[in-house]
């Protein structure tokens, strides 16, 4: 699997170390985004062989509603919730609803909400900035970048630190954890019977395997959206849209789009993109219902500005 070194890498960005020195990067080899698109497609079908060789033995109808039921909740707790609103401030909502996906998100086990909205600020920030935004001699003093490391990691995340809901929610990632596993089990043993044999496939289709999956859909963005795919803005860094994966990853691989205008609440901008981009739908359907509000979107006009003038 491609790490966040390699991804730092794969944009010729200097990485650094766990000893604290940094390397030139390197771009990616043919070889390389074979081998990486290969290992995140093979676990896709992976997946589905095994609900078919599985059927009606260790996986039925039951288990792949609870699959899609959680998959969907707790994906959008992640795209709608954590990275949507609390990490770009695409749209304003209600302190129940936050808190709702808040809790969401965390049933994703990405890690908290805090951790984990540090974590993708800090990818946008390097990003952004390709190479080295600071002074080369910081760079190789780990002392001060450490300090530095600690200022911003605090920048980071401090509107959710001082929000005294997201702390607790925070704080009480374990016990969330275990009731994302032990909800689709309970689903799984009323459903399937009161029998023990449909608490376990609960746990495995409804818990296990969507944890696994929607891990591997976060990684895939993560790491596809930035060396394969479709350009269309002027962006300084290497990211791209990727649209056999926007279904699954519920509209997250619209992610050119995304680094080019962080903080739109849909990253679908075309009509036909905005159509595989549900996490948009979601939060239009929020506003609809008065829950959502200051929704952020990007005018065509406001699009345009940023096409290169080469390609039209
Ligand atoms: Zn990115
Ligand atoms: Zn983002």
């Amino acid at each position: 699997m491609i790490s966040l070194a390699q991804l730092n890498v794969a944009n010729g960005a200097r990485i650094r170390t766990s000893s604290g020195f940094t390397v030139p990067g390197m771009t990616m080899t043919r070889a390389d985004k074979v081998a990486n698109l290969a290992a995140i497609v093979l676990p896709f079908l992976a997946t589905i062989v095994a609900v078919v060789l599985l059927w009606d033995r260790a996986v039925d109808w039951i288990d792949l509603g609870l699959f899609a039921v959680m998959y969907v909740a707790t994906g959008l707790g992640i795209t709608v919730g954590f990275h949507r609103l609390f990490t770009h401030r695409a749209f304003q909502t209600t302190p129940r609803v936050e808190r709702v996906l808040a809790v969401l998100g965390e049933m994703a086990v990405e890690g908290t909400i805090i951790q984990w909205v540090a974590d993708h600020r800090k990818h946008h920030a390097f990003t952004d900035r390709e190479g080295d935004p600071h002074s080369p001699h910081v760079d190789h003093s780990g002392g001060l970048r450490g300090l530095w490391h600690a200022h911003v990691g605090w920048i980071f995340h401090e509107d959710l630190v001082e929000d005294p809901a997201m702390r607790r929610i925070s704080d009480r990632f374990l016990p969330v954890v275990a009731a994302s596993l032990l909800l689709p089990a309970a689903a799984g043993f009323v459903l399937h019977g009161f029998t023990l044999a449909g608490f376990l496939t609960g746990l495995l289709w409804g818990g296990l395997v969507r944890i696994f999956f929607l891990h591997h859909v976060t990684w895939s963005v993560n790491s596809v959206c930035h060396f394969a795919g479709s350009r269309r803005f002027d962006v300084e860094d290497h990211s791209t849209n990727v649209a056999w994966l926007a279904l699954p990853s519920l509209g997250e691989a619209w992610h050119h789009n995304h680094h080019a205008f962080p903080r739109s609440a849909a990253h679908g901008l075309r009509r036909w993109e905005r159509a595989l981009d549900p996490s948009a739908g979601v939060i239009a359907l929020m506003e609809r219902a008065g829950i959502a509000w200051n929704v952020v979107r990007i005018t065509p006009e406001r699009q345009a500005q940023r096409v290169p003038v080469a390609q039209g």
